[in-house]
């Protein structure tokens, strides 16, 4: 049995959870910050929304029972700091609806034939004294990989790509004083990659460009001994389930990979010295990047915060079913009345995101809908 998905309040409560040792932190390195976080989505507005479609098919049941919802959070404040729990959960929301959109756009609009994969680019842990130079030579390594006039041949294959660059460590790490930064990305490659057999490329063959790459930069760079390619599949019945089957489950599983690269519960158990390498380093850095088709259909998309809840929560396919007010008491989120002030508040936050929204339309043939996320 698949595990039941978090509800919206599980995942702000576990947020709440992580961030008190994110806020230990800061509270030694930046008290600004730790005071930020700590009043970040203090209080907001949750409204719950349902399928319209679900209910023409049900007439007779009521929304209570509906499994297709979509919650949507209103906060009065959010700290945007990138360690922060609650604003990575939001960030990879969104991150998840615009590339999937973003996808979307290529298969069905630009009618753009590819092949997903999902490649991870690893080096060797660096000591945390390390962590800054790796981080920038590994950077423009991939830069340099991806390029289009560069002699490498592994760039020919490439249509669009999506790069988000992540750090762990895990406990051996931790003892040794290493940090894990790697570079995760989404591959849109030509079809050739997999069927022209003259030109045709393997692992070991993008492994010696990626090193290739990094002594461009830096001869003494360690070699690296593995990256990982896999072809991104359709997902199983079983994550169906959760999911819906309305959607295409492989470009799903393609968002998926999407997801905003910070792993908070790696962060918890970081010695403070080493977090404070970390936020220093990643502090203005540009976790996420783009190219070739992707980042032209991202400029043409042009996404908003807007634009894109207004995508998945298109008023013709969903209803605007509850709104209801939370307040962090004592570590936990508690459901409070909405009172003639807080009724304001919100009336003024929709008259805001009415004024901002400038509907962009492009039709779906596969994959329909944006799932609810
Ligand atoms: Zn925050």
């Amino acid at each position: 049995m698949p595990k039941k998905p978090k509800t919206f309040l599980e995942k702000m409560n576990k947020n709440v959870e992580n961030n008190t040792s994110i806020i230990t932190k800061y509270k030694q390195l930046n008290t600004k910050y730790a005071d930020n976080i700590l009043h970040c989505a203090s209080s907001f507005f949750l409204e719950k929304y349902f399928s319209q479609y679900q209910k023409l098919d049900n007439p007779q049941i009521s929304y209570n029972d509906f499994n297709d919802s979509v919650e949507k959070m209103k906060p009065f404040f959010l700290c945007k700091n990138k360690f922060c729990s609650n604003c990575t959960f939001l960030r990879s929301r969104k991150l998840f609806v615009e590339t999937y959109n973003i996808l979307d756009n290529i298969v069905n609009v630009k009618n753009i034939n590819f092949i997903a994969y999902h490649l991870t680019l690893t080096v060797k842990n660096p000591a945390v004294e390390h962590y800054k130079t790796c981080q920038d030579t590994m950077n423009k390594a991939f830069k340099l990989l991806v390029k289009s006039t560069s002699k490498y041949k592994f760039k020919d294959f490439i249509l669009g790509y999506q790069s988000s660059r992540e750090t762990t460590q895990n406990k051996d790490a931790r003892l040794r004083g290493e940090l894990h930064p790697h570079i995760h990305v989404l591959l849109l490659l030509k079809p050739d990659f997999l069927y022209d057999c003259r030109s045709k490329m393997t692992k070991n063959d993008i492994l010696r460009e990626w090193n290739m790459c990094l002594k461009y930069f830096d001869p003494t760079f360690p070699e690296s001994t593995q990256i990982a390619l896999q072809k991104i599949k359709s997902k199983t019945e079983a994550e169906a389930s959760i999911y819906g089957k309305s959607v295409d489950l492989q470009n799903n599983a393609i968002a998926e990979v999407s997801k905003y690269p910070v792993k908070i519960s790696d962060l918890v158990d970081m010695p403070i010295e080493d977090f404070k390498v970390l936020d220093k380093t990643l502090h203005h850095a540009r976790l996420i990047t783009y190219g070739g088709i992707i980042k032209t259909v991202r400029a043409e998309l042009k996404f908003s915060d807007e634009k894109i809840e207004d995508k998945f929560l298109n008023p013709e396919k969903y209803k605007l079913y509850e709104v209801k007010f939370y307040e962090l008491l004592n570590k936990k989120y508690i459901e409070k009345p909405i009172t003639e002030l807080e009724q304001a508040i919100y009336e003024d936050m929709k008259k805001a995101r009415k004024r901002k929204l400038n509907k962009p339309k492009t039709k779906s043939r596969v994959l329909g809908e944006c799932p609810p996320v």
